[in-house]
């Protein structure tokens, strides 16, 4: 790009080098802003940034003409990376003062650095019909590509099938919820979407395969790229209500192994993993499946305590006896 790209926030400051918040503005004469992408708000949550990045560039190659058969039709608004400077070090927070950006909304235009920047992102994104927010897990866990749905419109609803992921997950907006940039979209109407993706601190790529394409078919779906063909039959995607989230959390310490994969149906009693014992590798423990489903996360870093969460399953059919945990990542 020889062009400096806009920014959605520049702020200067005597002690430290002024900053940032570059964003892409693609189709900017087709008029209103139709779809705003969001990742990065948390600097270690790379999953998001890289896709958003690649879709930018993507989507400059279809404006161009340089795709062939597609074209754009309508505005795109995409901020790869909100936390820049997070992003540095692959941290979640703004390092400066330790701020969750993400708890920061709808944010302050007078008041820290991550309440204006929070208020800087709204104040860009509101605009636009569709709103999708990118997040991964934290570092120790990782999530199947999903869409979060927090009491969501029937609008809100098809939109995310048109996303092509595999789990629709509908949680109970709690009280950190409505700190959220998520949250704060819905006082603006529109069809805002929540994405969870893989783990944070590295990149998965098949998890960004994923996304980039659910997102191309996505902006075919609203019209945005034209001359996309949508495949006929719909994909294998399913639903999960509010109740139907099973998390499993560790009775034990040690370290826990598993050889099953994000998005592995398990049945009743099938072994989700093995808790060893890090100094004489005697098996502690097996953790089976107590009831069967999808397999919508599970802890990848190893060295487990008592308490800490192993899996994710999303049960089909029956709801859940475990009371939902908070969400890691978002
Ligand atoms: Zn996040």
């Amino acid at each position: 790009m020889t062009d400096k790209p806009p920014t959605l926030l520049r702020m200067t400051s005597p002690l430290r080098e002024d900053f940032e918040i570059p964003y892409h503005d693609v189709g900017a004469d087709l008029g209103d802003t139709r779809v705003a992408l969001v990742g990065g708000i948390h600097g270690n949550e790379l999953n998001g940034v890289f896709v958003l990045a690649r879709l930018a560039s993507y989507l400059r190659k279809v404006e161009a003409g340089g795709i062939d058969g597609q074209a754009l039709r309508g505005r795109v608004l995409i901020v790869p990376a909100v936390n820049v400077f997070g992003l540095n070090n692959a941290s979640r927070r703004w390092p400066f003062d330790g701020s969750d950006i993400n708890r920061m909304f709808p944010g302050y235009d007078a008041g820290e650095t991550s309440q204006r920047i929070a208020h800087a992102v709204l104040e860009a994104t509101r605009v636009a019909s569709y709103r999708i927010d990118v997040h991964s897990s934290n570092t120790d866990f990782e999530e199947l590509p999903q869409v979060r749905l927090y009491e969501p419109t029937e609008d809100e609803r098809t939109a995310a099938r048109h996303l092509g992921l595999r789990a629709i997950i509908e949680k109970r907006p709690d009280k950190i919820f409505t700190t959220t940039l998520g949250h704060s979209w819905r006082y603006h109407g529109g069809v805002n979407l929540v994405v969870q993706v893989g783990r944070a601190g590295s990149l998965q790529l098949d998890h960004c395969s994923t996304l980039f394409r659910g997102f191309v078919e996505f902006l075919a779906h609203v019209g945005v790229i034209e001359g996309l063909e949508l495949a006929d039959s719909d994909h294998d995607f399913h639903e999960f209500s509010v109740t139907q989230s099973y998390p499993l959390v560790s009775e034990s310490s040690g370290l826990f192994v598993s050889s099953l994969k994000v998005g592995d149906w398990v049945q009743a009693g099938q072994t989700i993993g093995n808790v060893f014992d890090p100094y004489d590798g005697e098996e502690k423990l097996v953790i089976g499946a107590p009831l069967p489903g999808l397999l919508s996360g599970i802890r990848r870093q190893p060295l487990l305590f008592q308490g800490d969460l192993i899996a994710s399953l999303q049960l089909v059919g029956r709801e859940s006896p475990n009371p939902p945990v908070s969400n890691p990542g978002q």
